[in-house]
């Protein structure tokens, strides 16, 4: 049977029209006025709502062991969030750390995910150590579909790479057409800077922050920009956080470095004063790169709207109350981690389109439409269009909300979003031309999401 969608206005990131949506199986075939449509098509009403291409977050922990716990989310959990949320599409870090195997991580990953997430996700494969077996895996997972990778150039000894591994992960990428992408802090730094404080007795989630200050993250921006001007690969900066980060990126760009850049939600809309609040409080707060100082807001957001940083994603990761507590003697045991997969497009909608802060076009483009085009899923996805994957959000710009640990759902005790207002909502959600939420509540099938397999694409 297919699907009508009629009376709404369709945005994407580089048009705005009224016109009817006809999808049939899985895939948009029609988008056209007055369109005819055979008996028993079921039609929705979309009258007064926009009509976004499904929301895609190229950058969330789902399955997650790390600082001797594990994330509390499942694909379950985290899926259902995401939709309800107008995100039809995840790209998940899959961290193996240095002392497991890659091909190994990547299997478990895959079971993890597989018939248990509602909406469509892929995975960015982590190389926490390189050698020979792991090129041979690499290349491996690369025919298998997964086309982009990620390093850690912090978190020494556990996922992060040193720079001999960071070049021959980018030479392999360069080879095998593989974006890469990189957590840009100097371990080194970090790794001092911790055991300095800590011995001045400053154990508490306030010294999170000036443990890896702004510079620390400059230099591994700036370092990794440079290994990928000397190696010819692409690259992705992931959660960039401050503006001298931006400056070393943006200089990269401009002299030609393939380098792309990826912001989150916790960083636009919070800051470190957060993480200074006293402590089980300031411990939900701590996440790395860690929130900053909140004159740093001003250029991330004017850099998103002129399409300087090229996508918005959550860094979802959800640590509990509890988990949080293992850091209550030294914020270096704090999990790292901000939860935000359901709140992404909402939020972005409320404080950055209905505030000025970017047009609707850039925000369909940041958080569609440029991840599809950077990590090879588009036009099957980001977009709305023939032959596009029928994954489409009707946004309701009239609901009035607040996000809450009470409400929200993901599978954790507190929201690092607490009281935030939203304006709107995504009202109805399809993957594949299934109905996944109505009304704002999910009522649809919980296995629907499929592996996105991936070709090669830089
Ligand atoms: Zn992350």
């Amino acid at each position: 049977m297919g699907l009508l969608i009629r009376g709404g206005e369709v945005v994407t990131s580089d048009a705005r029209y009224r016109a009817e949506i006809y999808v049939e199986d899985q895939t948009i075939t029609r988008i056209g006025a007055d369109l005819s449509v055979p008996p028993g098509t079921e039609i929705i009403d979309a009258t007064g709502k926009w009509i976004f291409p499904g929301f895609i977050d190229p950058h969330v922990h789902i399955y997650l062991p790390f600082m001797a716990t594990f994330a509390k989310d499942t694909h379950e959990t985290a899926s259902v969030a995401a939709l309800l949320g107008g995100t039809t599409t995840f790209i998940e870090m899959c961290c193996p750390s240095r002392t497991e195997d890659a091909f190994a991580g990547y299997n478990l990953w895959k079971e993890k995910a597989d018939g248990r997430s509602a909406c469509d996700y892929a995975f960015h494969m982590t190389v926490s150590r390189f050698d020979q077996n792991t090129e041979t895996q690499l290349r491996e997972i690369v025919r298998d579909g997964t086309t982009s990778f990620k390093i850690f150039l912090s978190y020494k000894n556990f996922f992060g790479v040193d720079d001999s591994e960071m070049f021959q992960a980018l030479t392999l990428a360069k080879e095998l057409g593989v974006i890469v992408a990189a957590h840009c802090e100097n371990a080194e730094l970090i790794s001092r800077l911790q055991q300095a404080l800590l011995a001045e007795g400053k154990t508490g989630p306030e010294w999170h922050e000036p443990s890896r200050p702004e510079s620390v993250e400059a230099e591994g921006t700036a370092r990794f920009a440079s290994f990928l001007e000397n190696t010819g690969a692409s690259g992705y900066v992931v959660h960039l956080s401050c503006a001298p980060a931006l400056k070393a990126a943006i200089e990269a760009k401009s002299r030609g470095v393939r380098l792309s850049i990826e912001c989150v939600l916790p960083h636009l809309l919070l800051d470190k004063t957060a993480a200074e609040r006293a402590g089980l409080e300031g411990m939900q707060h701590v996440m790395s790169p860690p929130l900053r100082d909140k004159r740093n807001q001003a250029a991330l957001w004017s850099a998103v709207a002129a399409g300087l940083i090229d996508t918005v994603a959550t860094d979802h990761c959800p640590f509990d109350n509890e988990q949080k507590l293992l850091g209550r003697d030294a914020f270096t045991l704090i999990p790292n981690g901000i939860p935000g997969i359901e709140d992404r497009v909402s939020l972005m909608y409320t404080h950055g389109v209905n505030r000025g802060r970017m047009d609707l076009h850039r925000f369909v483009d940041a958080l569609s439409t440029r991840p599809a085009k950077l990590f090879g899923l588009f036009p099957r996805k980001g977009t709305i269009a023939a032959g596009s994957d029928a994954d489409l959000v009707l946004f309701d710009p009239t609901y009035r909300g607040t996000i809450s640990a009470r409400t929200h759902h993901i599978n954790n005790d507190y929201s690092g979003f607490e009281g935030f207002a939203v304006e709107g909502r995504p009202a109805v959600v399809t993957v594949r031309g299934k109905v996944q939420v109505r009304d704002g509540s999910f009522v649809g099938e919980k296995g629907r999401g499929q592996l996105l397999r991936r070709a090669p694409m830089c």
